[in-house]
């Protein structure tokens, strides 16, 4: 039989975890049909022993799932783009196509409370639960041994939602959590990540990679410009270096410096300067600020207390409306806040600029222009689906 000259997990190691560009996303992982991926310290590693590491005998025979999920080797943005809002996204939209925009923060004063910002985010899927038009949310929760650690979760209910709330910069791989929606058998689910993992998501469908995302209704995607690693960041530096015990930290939080919030009520600031070498090296290669293929991105924008969400898709527009009319949001004017947006416009056009034209695959990734133009000159990869 003529073998298909797909690319497979072979192509993937090589191309995207060998080369730190892999975001640690999981989609690859949810993908594999053969269940032979698992996630070690934020890399996927192939665990059947009957092939080496780099490569897999299920794609030397066909399979080509992991490669097909990966957003980093090739994303389907043609049809990302268009199933979110219906055309391409234009050079001169750096933080994505969106149909409106707002201010909002929970009118629950408990959930604005425990949230990042305005706890918006906990509020809408809050109603999702209270309305019934939720039966799930996969989300960063956590984790119950490991302090300022978190684990993918699926949410079942309002009520084990509040946890939840708050930001933890480092890295949490929220996909895998589709998994457990797919096992508890939900049929309405929401998922809250990071601006890779929105489009993760969005990767899978695209690519018809269809039985852990047919369930989703709702993307909500969190502006996002870096996470740092756990064991250098907050273990090694915070805890460590800084006498910081982790379990008396109640909040961190990034606005233009990160603020440690210990539970005595003490801020100790670090300089972003200082910050900035722990942070993941699969960043660097991230050119998307705002989470551009979600249904509403949400971020903080340097503001206390509220929450910036852009309205992207029309299912985004419609669930965010139904919110409003329940009475969970207390919204603003979005250009009552000029300083947010002129922090979100300088943000995502410089993570626009992050990707070099020598990295592999750099004009599959949401290219500038000059990128492509660079590219194309350098002979770059560029196998991009988009
Ligand atoms: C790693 C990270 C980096 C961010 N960087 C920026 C930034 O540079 N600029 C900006 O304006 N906004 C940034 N945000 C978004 C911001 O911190 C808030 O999440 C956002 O404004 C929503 O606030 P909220 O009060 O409405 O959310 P809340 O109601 O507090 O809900 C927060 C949600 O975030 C989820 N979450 C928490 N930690 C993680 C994680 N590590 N990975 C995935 N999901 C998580 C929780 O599960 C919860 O559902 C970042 C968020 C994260 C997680
Ligand atoms: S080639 Fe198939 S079986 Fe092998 S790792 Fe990829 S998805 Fe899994
Ligand atoms: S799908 Fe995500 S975790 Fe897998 S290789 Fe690609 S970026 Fe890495
Ligand atoms: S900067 Fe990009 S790659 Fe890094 S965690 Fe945020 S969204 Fe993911």
């Amino acid at each position: 039989m003529e073998r298909i000259a797909r690319k497979h997990w072979k192509h993937l190691y090589e191309e995207i975890i060998s080369t730190e560009i892999c975001c640690g996303c999981s989609a690859c992982i949810v993908a594999c049909p053969h269940k032979v991926l698992e996630l070690r310290d934020f890399d996927p590693v192939q665990t059947d022993g009957r092939s080496p590491f780099d490569n897999c005998i299920h794609g030397e025979e066909g399979c080509s799932l992991c490669a097909m999920a990966c957003l980093r080797l090739g994303p389907a943005l043609q049809t990302i783009e268009s199933s979110v809002f219906g055309r391409r996204r234009r050079e001169s939209e750096p933080e994505g196509p969106y149909r409106c925009k707002t201010l909002a923060r929970a009118t629950d004063e408990r959930v604005s409370a425990r949230g990042q910002d305005g706890g918006a985010v906990t509020a809408l899927l809050k109603f999702g639960f209270d309305e019934k038009e939720l039966d799930g949310a996969v989300v960063a929760a956590p984790s119950e041994d490991v302090p300022w650690l978190d684990e993918p979760k699926l949410i079942r209910s309002s009520e084990e939602l509040l946890r939840t709330a708050g930001s933890r910069y480092t890295y949490c791989a929220t996909p895998l959590g589709l998994k457990q929606a797919v096992a508890a058998k939900c049929k309405d689910v929401a998922l809250v990540g990071v601006s890779c993992e929105s489009t993760a998501v969005r990767e899978l469908a695209a690519q018809g990679i269809k039985r852990w995302v047919r369930s989703l209704r709702l993307v909500i995607g969190l502006m996002c410009c870096e996470t740092f690693d756990y064991g250098a960041f907050m273990v090694s530096k915070v805890e460590r270096d800084m006498g910081l015990s982790l379990n008396d930290i109640t909040k961190v939080n990034v606005k233009g410096r990160v603020i440690v919030t210990m539970k005595d009520g003490r801020d100790v600031e670090i300089p972003l300067k200082e910050a900035r070498p722990y942070a993941n090296e699969w960043c660097h290669h991230c050119p998307d600020f705002a989470a551009e293929h979600a249904d509403l991105s949400c971020g903080g924008l340097g503001m206390e207390g509220w929450t910036m969400i852009l309205v992207r898709s029309e299912r985004g527009e419609s669930y965010l409306e139904r919110a409003i009319a329940a009475g969970v949001l207390e919204l603003r004017e979005a250009d009552e806040e000029p300083r947010a947006l002129k922090v979100m416009d300088r943000l995502a056009k410089k993570q626009r600029q992050r990707i070099k034209a020598s990295e592999p695959h750099a004009e599959a990734r949401w290219p500038t222009e000059q990128l492509l133009a660079a590219a194309r000159s350098e002979g770059s990869s560029g196998k991009g689906r988009g």
